[in-house]
């Protein structure tokens, strides 16, 4: 699976998945655009990631528009167009539905929902002119499932499953497939600081937060590794045809099947 000069954007990817999604990329030829709202950690990664030739830096929040158009404007001004869309910024916050504060249930929904949307409407353009492309955006497995205390991640992971779909139909007359990628849990810092909060609102021990709460569904008892989701965000922005669209992968250690 080859990018050959491929531009991606991700945004995101500062840290985490979004980091070894842009790594891998560069590894298999792509050039891309580091989008996150940490600018320090972005330059960093475009640094160690080639600098300029392969990778640039852009400071985005995804949920303020201007910004985002900024940032891929940045990015078709560095490398000539944009390719691939990767939307995998992300949060995540844990609370029961009776003390969710509504300020944390909108700050969710706008980075995940409204990240995609505004990510997504300042790449097709680009798109859409050179009549190809190729949208991903990270999903979970709460695309699909549900967890207490996760009302806004569920709502949101399940919302974006709807954008992708949605995408596949309105993208197919511009040679632009969309696919989802819908990780189990992967050990990032998102992750780490759920641990210690979902023990406080379970009253359980962290250790059993990981292998009841966390692992406790999936086939062996492992985290998903950000290489795993790396891999299959290759192979869907290399996919050589439009076959692969409006899909949904999951990459959950068999936590969910579908
Ligand atoms: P992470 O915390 O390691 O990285 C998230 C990155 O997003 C950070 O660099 C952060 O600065 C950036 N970010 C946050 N808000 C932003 C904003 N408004 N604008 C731009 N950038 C912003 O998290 P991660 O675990 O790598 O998660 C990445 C994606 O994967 C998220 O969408 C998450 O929901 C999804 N996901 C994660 C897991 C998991 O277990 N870690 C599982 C399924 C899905």
């Amino acid at each position: 699976m080859k990018l050959d000069g491929k531009v991606a954007l991700v945004t995101g990817a500062a840290s985490g998945i979004g980091h070894q999604i842009a790594r891998r990329y560069v590894e298999a030829g792509g050039r891309v655009a580091i989008a996150d709202l940490n600018l320090d950690a972005a330059k960093a990664a475009a640094k160690e990631l080639g600098g300029e030739t392969d990778a640039i830096a852009v400071a985005m929040d995804v949920t303020k528009e201007d910004e985002v158009n900024a940032g891929v404007e940045t990015t078709v001004s560095a490398f000539g167009k944009v390719d691939i869309l990767v939307s995998n910024a992300g949060i995540q916050i844990v609370h029961p539905i009776e003390d969710f504060p509504f300020s944390d249930w909108k700050k969710l929904l706008a980075i995940h929902l409204d990240g995609a949307f505004l990510t997504t409407k300042a790449c097709v353009k680009h798109m859409y002119k050179q009549g190809s492309g190729v949208l991903i955006y990270m999903g979970s497995v709460h695309s699909h499932e549900a967890s207490p205390l996760k009302s806004a991640y569920v709502t949101a992971k399940h919302g974006l499953l709807g954008l992708t779909r949605t995408m596949a139909k309105e993208g197919a007359k511009h040679g632009v497939r969309s696919n989802i990628i819908c990780p189990g849990f992967v050990r990032t810092p998102l992750v780490d600081k759920q641990i210690p909060e979902q023990a406080h609102e379970l009253g359980i021990t962290e250790e059993r937060v990981v292998k009841e709460v966390m692992l406790g569904e999936t086939v062996d008892k492992q985290f998903t590794m950000t290489t795993d989701i790396a891999e299959v965000a290759l192979f869907l922005a290399a996919f050589k045809t439009n076959a692969l669209t409006g899909e949904s992968i999951l990459v959950s250690h068999g936590w969910h099947m579908v």
